[in-house]
């Protein structure tokens, strides 16, 4: 059973064994908490995601795939990275928000990571409403077999910490 645990405050101080970033498809930075957890982690995790960039993911991580690195100096010995959707008010992309779960998590099975740490992929820049996001995040999870032992739900603001929290009780 894979208990899910929520927290308020910032990704890049966790300590986990593997940490998810909402990435974009350049793998190459942006902002939000795929900024963060670059600025903390240091250049390692660049480096290592500009050599896939260089091998097989040459056009960039598709939308609702995942992808591992390592997590330099996080506290933590992976990043996961996501990419998320963008929130459409015209088409249901909330497939590829679900597999960001299911994805990361498979690669947490693969690494053998038995704690892993999510924000809330999409509600970000790409604007899925938080209340959606949540509902697609907890029930994913709880609906994936994995061998992770702790989904570690961090919101990094009270609105966000809120909705993740109606949606467990
Ligand atoms: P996206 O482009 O997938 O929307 P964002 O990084 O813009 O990604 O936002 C995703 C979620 O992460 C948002 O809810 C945002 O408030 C939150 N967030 C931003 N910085 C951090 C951080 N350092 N730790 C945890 N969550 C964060």
């Amino acid at each position: 059973m894979t208990r899910i645990t929520l927290v308020q405050g910032d990704i890049t101080r966790q300590t986990a064994d593997a940490i998810v970033n909402a990435a974009n498809s350049s793998l190459l930075g942006g902002g939000g908490v795929d900024g963060a957890i670059h600025r903390r982690g240091g250049p390692a995790i660049l480096a290592e995601c500009r050599k896939l960039r260089a091998g097989h993911l040459g056009k960039g991580l598709p939308t609702g795939q995942a992808v591992a690195t390592t997590a330099g100096e996080l506290d933590a010995r992976w990043v996961i990275h996501t990419v998320g959707p963008v929130h459409s008010a015209t088409e249901d992309r909330s497939a590829l928000l679900a597999s960001c779960y299911r994805e990361s998590l498979k690669r947490a099975d693969e690494l053998g990571a038995r704690t892993v740490a999510f924000p809330a992929v999409s509600t970000g820049i790409y604007g899925w409403p938080i209340d959606d996001g949540a509902r697609i995040a907890v029930t994913t999870v709880q609906e994936t077999d994995t061998t992770v032992e702790e989904v570690r739900f961090v919101l990094f603001d009270h609105h966000a910490y809120e909705a993740f929290a109606r949606r467990l009780a």
